[in-house]
């Protein structure tokens, strides 16, 4: 269970897509369990007060593609009982990172999208060429 913050969810795949979203409606029985989350924090893996924002951001793109969708709310006094860790934030550039490492197809995508520049050298040598290519 992660919220893959930082990355536009154009970019994810289908399992990753869906999975994060679906994940929303977990996250959300926990908190209205009032479920003990620290090893989420622990482990970077939710953000409490950017969950209605990554759904919507989420359940958009599921609309463009055509996939199901259902409403869900995060009511603000749902995070009330993490007191100061409601406001626990992910790093973003870590998150991207992760799912780039793990994933071939968002990988795939990010790349397509010049999101994501993971051999330099590779596109120095690409400018080399089409200079000389320019050349002729
Ligand atoms: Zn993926």
């Amino acid at each position: 269970m992660r919220q893959w913050i930082g990355i536009p969810p154009k970019i994810m795949c289908r399992q990753h897509l869906i999975g994060e979203y679906r994940e929303h409606f977990a996250i959300k029985g926990l908190l209205k369990k009032q479920v003990r989350l620290d090893g989420y924090f622990r482990n970077n893996c939710i953000e409490p007060l950017s969950l209605q924002l990554r759904f919507d951001l989420l359940k958009e793109e599921m609309k463009n593609r055509n996939y199901k969708t259902k409403d869900l709310v995060f009511n603000t006094e749902l995070f009330d009982y993490l007191n100061d860790k409601k406001h626990f934030k992910l790093d973003e550039k870590e998150t991207f990172n992760l799912l780039m490492q793990k994933c071939s197809v968002c990988r795939k995508n990010a790349l397509f999208q010049n999101l994501f520049n993971p051999v330099s050298v590779l596109s120095t040598k690409t400018k080399k060429i089409s200079q000389e290519s320019d050349i002729c």
